[in-house]
């Protein structure tokens, strides 16, 4: 950590920007300390935390690139065809072992080793056999269709960088190295609670004025598909004591904890001057919406989130702040930011200047086209609209009413989510 002095790290009390919030939160972050070994299989979604380097080659031979006849180029005819005696073939885990001579070919396939004396392969759809013979067209070139030994993966190369999420291509590329293990980040531990009187668990009819909830079953999606070791904390009463005693025991066993609810106004201050004498919070007001105040900061060395309680927000502000957090502290490097892309709008949309607003959207493809309509209504407590969606449309801060037809930016849900 670096040790600027504490007021240099505060942002300003006043509203602060959706990218200013990020950036104070990911600045102030860095990873966890703690490994593990885990093999090929239990790496999905896990950090790398050390470079994977290359113990071999990749490919470990030349090979061929496709079936057809290795030959040597200064055997063939400058112009016209050239005719050339097969003396054997090549497989794939089975070489020719022999070497080709002058005016001489072999038959080859996919992957198998390139014969001593071989520079070129010819594919075998544009040659004619016959008789032990094959008759090879003008037009060649020396090396063509040949893979190098190494020229995926050179030894001792960096094959995969720590700080990596490994995804299927990454399982592939350690499993081609002969790696059978590799060393990842602990996973990450978050605690959460939802925060409320009127906040009912599922399995029990409601009384009057409650609701059921359903945040804390959305933060357990979020954080299971993370790969977090979850800490659900059940729901927590609007109670001084309740929730003292919550933040305590979160912060004893989590790296990060997670509530709902209780940061709109009038309760802000609550929560706030309860996490502000157990440990030290920033309470902000974003220009963000929906999801506009959110608290972060820490306890002992927990980080904490106060996200709103209204179910889109909690979706909305996870994945705008709260995820990018918790890979930067799972170790991940860089952290990716989501791809935002231009799309026709196929819905009118009233927006005054002011907040950046992510609405849920829908894009569909119309004559090859993508366009994008906003999905049901857009209240913050619609978790329909989400479930529905399969996009943000991110309005920037600066943007006023959208037109039918005019560009607005996406950001899909698909490898957000
Ligand atoms: P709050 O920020 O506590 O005032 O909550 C804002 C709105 O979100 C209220 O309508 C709450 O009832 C609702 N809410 C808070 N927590 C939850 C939850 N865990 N599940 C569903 N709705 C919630
Ligand atoms: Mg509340």
């Amino acid at each position: 950590m670096d040790q600027q002095p504490a007021a240099k790290n505060h942002p300003p009390a006043s509203n602060l920007s959706v990218a200013a919030a990020r950036e104070a939160i990911l600045s102030r972050l860095s990873p966890v300390t703690g490994w593990e070994c885990v093999s090929v299989r239990g790496a999905l979604e896990r950090v790398l935390a050390a470079d994977v380097i290359a113990p071999c080659n990749v490919p470990a031979h030349d090979n061929s690139a496709l079936d057809g006849y290795a030959l040597r180029f200064d055997d063939l005819a400058p112009e016209g065809e050239t005719s050339l005696s097969v003396v054997g073939t090549a497989f794939a885990g089975k070489p020719f072992t022999g070497i080709i001579g002058v005016g001489q070919a072999v038959r080859i396939m996919t992957g198998a080793t390139i014969p001593q004396g071989a520079d070129a392969i010819v594919v075998q759809e544009i040659v004619r056999a016959d008789a032990g013979r094959v008759i090879i067209p003008a037009g060649q070139k020396r090396g063509q269709n040949l893979r190098k030994a190494g020229e995926d993966l050179a030894l001792g190369g960096v094959a995969i960088p720590a700080g990596r999420r490994c995804g299927p291509a990454e399982l592939g590329l350690i499993a081609s190295l002969g790696i059978a293990e590799v060393t990842v980040r602990r996973r990450l531990r978050v605690a959460f609670f939802s925060s409320g009187d009127e906040i009912a668990s599922i399995g029990k009819p409601l009384a009057p004025g409650q609701i059921y909830d359903s945040n804390r079953y959305t933060l357990h999606g979020a954080l299971t598909r993370l790969g977090c070791e979850i800490i659900d904390m059940g729901v927590v009463r609007d109670e001084p004591d309740a929730l003292e005693a919550a933040f305590r025991s979160a912060a004893e066993c989590a790296d990060v904890i997670l509530t709902s609810g209780g940061v709109s106004v009038g309760e802000a201050d609550f929560i706030k001057a309860l996490v502000n004498r157990l440990g030290r919070v920033d309470f902000w007001k974003i220009d963000i919406k929906p999801g506009r105040p959110m608290a972060f900061g820490q306890i002992g060395d927990t980080w904490m989130f106060g996200l709103p309680g209204n179910p889109v927000a909690v979706m909305v502000t996870f994945y705008q702040f709260v995820q990018d957090a918790l890979l930067k502290l799972g170790g991940v490097d860089p952290v990716p930011q989501a791809a935002l892309f231009a799309v026709r709008c196929a819905s009118k949309i009233g927006k005054r200047p002011g907040r950046r607003e992510f609405l849920r959207g829908r894009m569909t493809e119309v004559d090859g086209l993508a366009q994008v309509e906003v999905c049901g209504a857009q209240g913050s407590g619609i978790l329909k609209s989400m479930s529905d969606a399969n996009c943000f449309i991110v309005l920037p801060e600066d943007c006023g009413d959208v037109a039918v037809g005019d560009p607005v930016l996406v950001q899909m849900f698909d490898g957000l989510i």
